[in-house]
């Protein structure tokens, strides 16, 4: 599927509507969102949207200089939000030391990968990916496979 998306909340407010829909997916494991895209493509923003249809509070920004952020999620069927950005990793290992393994097996996870493409080792067979490219200044276009 591909979207053209022609702000920021508009690609909040898809994000929002695809999460509902991948919830729906009825996944064994944890859902994983692969987030791919150029610097400034908008793979924060869409993270943000996802947040906000989860009614989490917490702004959201990048974690590059942290790797990792986790957010509760009150009320719903997933419980944690994982926000990784592996923009800084140069090696999939370091997700190993941090337990990736086990939090991609807990079906209470959300994942939200930025710069997901670089540890394409760790991520499970089944996960979304959200390919986001710069088209104009305010226009994105965002294919999900
Ligand atoms: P990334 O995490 O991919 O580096 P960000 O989400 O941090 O990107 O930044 C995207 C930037 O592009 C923001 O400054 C945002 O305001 C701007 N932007 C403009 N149009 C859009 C759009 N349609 N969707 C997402 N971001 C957009
Ligand atoms: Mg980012």
């Amino acid at each position: 599927m591909k979207y053209l998306t022609k702000s920021p909340k508009d690609t909040e407010k898809l994000a929002g509507f695809l999460l509902e829909k991948f919830t729906k997916l009825g996944l064994e494991k944890s859902l994983v969102i692969a987030l791919e895209g150029e610097l400034g493509a908008g793979k924060t923003t869409f993270v943000k949207g996802v947040a906000k249809a989860l009614k989490i509070k917490t702004n959201i920004k990048s974690p590059t200089f942290n790797l990792m952020k986790t957010y509760e999620i009150r009320g719903k069927s997933h419980k944690t939000l994982y926000h990784f950005d592996c923009y800084r990793l140069k090696d999939h290992r370091d997700l190993e030391v941090m337990g990736i393994k086990e939090i991609l097996n807990n079906p209470d996870n959300i994942i939200l990968i930025e710069w997901s493409d670089r540890v394409k080792k760790i991520l499970p067979k089944k996960y979304i990916k959200v390919h986001i490219d710069h088209i104009s200044s305010n226009e994105r276009s965002i294919t999900i496979k």
